[in-house]
């Protein structure tokens, strides 16, 4: 009979409620942190593609367009280590990374190629040659955050070849600079080459840098 229930036992009754309410609320609204890197910038122009192509600017421009396409809905915040065309070094992206401490990073890169056969987009991954763990609780972390950069690595995989059918040139193991030293996901998207007038032309129009955003948000969101 809730009349004579104490009057304790009615109130702790609602705070567990609200309690619950505002778990609920708070699971629905909390976002995965990712950071999109967009490579080099500044006086570091990286790759000099055809035509005054240069890949800061393809870097920058793809990661503008996927933090905007994530902000479109669901429940991925991305943050990027530069938003403008400005020099950073790899501490400083580091530095940027550790602060913000992300779910993963995405590094996004143009390649340069011999002549016009050089085509397609590379995926690189951080492998246990990296990790070189002090203790088993870091070596077990580190297995961990391989398998999530491989699983993240093979949803890109998948959306950029329905993209670009057949130019996935593979997902490689390979030494990360901007891995080391970090305990989380790290992927390296070589885009395609901005060396020769095919890749330049799909990696700096608008309509394909929206595209390729598009399939790196559906694969990051895929992810969580
Ligand atoms: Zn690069």
């Amino acid at each position: 009979m809730l009349q004579t229930w104490p009057k304790f036992t009615v109130v702790f009754f609602w705070v567990l409620v609200l309690c619950f309410a505002g778990t609920a609320g708070y699971a629905q609204t909390a976002k995965h942190i990712v950071v999109i890197d967009a490579a080099h910038g500044g006086d570091d122009a990286g790759v000099l593609g055809v035509d005054g192509a240069v890949e800061k600017d393809v870097t920058l421009a793809i990661a503008l367009a996927l933090q905007k396409e994530l902000a479109k809905g669901g429940n991925v915040e991305a943050l990027l280590t530069r938003n403008t065309d400005r020099t950073l070094s790899l501490e400083e992206r580091k530095k940027i990374i550790l602060k913000t401490n992300p779910a993963l990073v995405l590094s996004l890169h143009a390649n340069a190629g011999f002549g016009k056969t050089a085509t397609g987009f590379e995926l690189y991954y951080p492998g246990f040659a990296k990790a070189g763990a002090a203790n088993k609780t870091a070596a077990a972390q580190d297995n961990r955050h391989l398998n999530d950069t491989v699983k993240l690595a093979r949803l890109v995989q998948k959306n950029l070849d329905s993209l670009f059918p057949r130019q996935g040139r593979g997902l490689r193991e390979a030494g990360v600079p901007l891995a080391e030293g970090l305990a989380l996901p790290v992927l390296v998207v070589e885009l395609g080459f901005i060396t020769n007038a095919d890749g330049k032309k799909k990696l700096t129009s608008a309509k394909a840098q929206a595209e390729i955003a598009g399939a790196l948000a559906k694969s990051i969101k895929g992810f969580f």
